[in-house]
């Protein structure tokens, strides 16, 4: 895919052309998964609306749909229906390549197990999405080093990821994230898998983020996580419970 001739494409919301205090508006959002014979719908008939800043954790039971409903608002997924908007742009029924572009600009993704590539260094990770959108080499050389000594892994630039450990790759995964200084981020139970002290190292970086006006949308159980949430939303059998 072309990523750069995508760049112009007036559909997709770029930095300079975001205006709107609202971030993401979701209406009746349904998703089925269906498997042979069976259909789980994972998220039933969710509306939400979040503003530039907020700080939302999702919390509930594994299987509620957390993970679902994250990917969808984040673009890594299509609803079965229903719609999403993001910065007014509806973003549910773009094609795959404006939304590759839409997340590259707009969303910063921690997943619970990392998702590094594994051929790749830590600074080479980090340097991947910008290399996407085409950046400069020594501009994503530089952004890099800088986002991994933010995460206290200058030492550890070379390394693969088999080479580091849980709560290391775990970091890297964040400052990958943060790569092209997106305005939103979504972490799908980022500390799950970690010790308290990692745990403790990221809740900081996360309420660093919030200082800076980001906005964040982080499901997890984490009570270190759950003390900066602005809006707590209680998710069960695909719905908001309260
Ligand atoms: P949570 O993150 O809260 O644990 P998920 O969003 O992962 O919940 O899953 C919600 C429901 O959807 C579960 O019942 C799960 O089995 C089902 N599900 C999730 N992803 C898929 C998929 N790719 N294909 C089929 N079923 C899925
Ligand atoms: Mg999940």
């Amino acid at each position: 895919m072309s990523l750069d001739n995508n760049l112009n494409d007036k559909s997709v919301p770029l930095k300079e052309k975001r205006n709107s205090k609202v971030v993401i508006k979701a209406y009746n959002l349904i998703k089925d998964y269906e498997i042979g014979d069976f259909i789980v719908r994972a998220v039933d008939n969710i509306n939400i609306e979040i503003n530039e800043g907020d700080f939302i954790v999702i919390k509930g039971p594994s299987g509620a749909g957390k993970t679902t409903l994250l990917n969808l608002i984040g673009a890594l997924d299509l609803p079965t229906e229903g719609e999403v908007f993001s910065y007014g742009v509806k973003i549910s029924d773009m094609d795959h390549e404006s939304l590759a572009i839409f997340r590259l600009m707009n969303s910063g993704f921690i997943f619970q197990s990392f998702h590094l590539i594994s051929t790749l260094t830590a600074e080479e990770n980090v340097m991947f999405p910008m290399s996407l959108i085409g950046e400069r080499l020594e501009n994503q050389r530089k952004v890099a080093v800088d986002l991994l000594k933010k995460v206290n892994l200058a030492d550890r630039r070379e390394h693969l990821p088999f080479q580091l450990s849980s709560g290391e790759q775990q970091r890297v995964a964040i400052a990958r994230a943060l790569a092209n200084n997106p305005p939103i981020i979504l972490a799908d139970e980022p500390t799950a898998n970690l010790d308290k002290e990692t745990s403790l190292f990221i809740r900081n970086l996360f309420k660093e983020l919030k200082e800076n006006n980001k906005t964040i949308i982080i499901a997890t159980h984490d009570d270190f996580l759950i003390e900066l949430a602005d809006r707590i939303i209680n998710f069960q059998d695909g719905k908001i419970i309260d």
